[in-house]
């Protein structure tokens, strides 16, 4: 069973959430305060996190921050609650690294649905399963990428790069936040960099028709998708 930890200081909706997530089978963990997730998570990483933005104290936005910074948590998916609509505390709520947000108010169905998609997006812990997309697979053990079966060559970056979005399909990512999930944080290294290795990537596709899965998403960045 997959563990959930709901950051969140009113009692009503914590438990709202909680009854939730039980009956869609998860096992829940509760804080009600950033003190209290620190201490629950530095305890044992659940599979996922559910922070509302409006915690007393450290915010739940600052709270996401530091276990992104922190190589312990870095990799346990964030859903940030919110009761703000406004396009720029959503842009703000992604690039600080949440993998999604869901506001206020919200039917318990929907928190469950959003959550199934951030642990499928995500593996929920299983980096090493094979990604697989219309005849096109990538396996991250032997580091092979095939399409119908025939085996591609690709260099290290651009397999780094096509296993990050083929696992994060149909989300658009901007240079920075791919500089930061595939070549690391901390790393500096200037953002046309990614344009060469994506350039390098579609290139390596293009033999097989399969370079219109990266697509370019114009002033936003890049994504993985079948769809056109
Ligand atoms: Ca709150």
């Amino acid at each position: 069973m997959l563990r959930i930890l709901v950051v969140e200081d009113e009692d009503a909706i914590r438990e709202m959430i909680g009854y939730a997530l039980k009956k869609a089978d998860f096992l829940v963990e509760e804080a009600a305060d950033a003190q209290q997730a620190l201490l629950a998570v530095a305890a044992s990483l659940p599979d996922l996190m559910l922070l509302d933005w409006m915690l007393p104290g450290m915010s739940g936005v600052e709270l996401a921050r530091r276990f992104r910074r922190e190589e312990y948590s870095a990799g346990v998916p964030i859903i940030l609650l919110t009761a703000r609509t406004g396009e720029d505390d959503r842009v703000h709520g992604l690039e600080i690294g949440a993998d999604d947000y869901i506001t206020k108010p919200f039917s318990p169905r929907e928190l469950v649905a959003r959550i199934h998609a951030v642990l499928r997006r995500g593996q929920g812990g299983k980096p090493d399963q094979p990604l697989s997309c219309d005849g096109l697979t990538l396996d991250p053990v032997g580091h092979r990428v095939e399409i119908d079966g025939k085996s591609l060559n690709l260099a290290p970056m651009e397999f780094r790069l096509l296993q990050f979005l083929m696992g994060n399909p149909d989300r658009v990512y901007s240079r920075e936040q791919l500089l930061d999930h595939v070549w690391g944080r901390g790393v500096y290294v200037e953002e046309r960099t990614v344009d060469v290795h994506i350039r390098r990537l579609r290139k390596a596709l293009t033999e097989r028709g399969y370079d219109r899965f990266i697509q370019t998403v114009r002033g936003a960045g890049y994504r993985f998708s079948v769809r056109t």
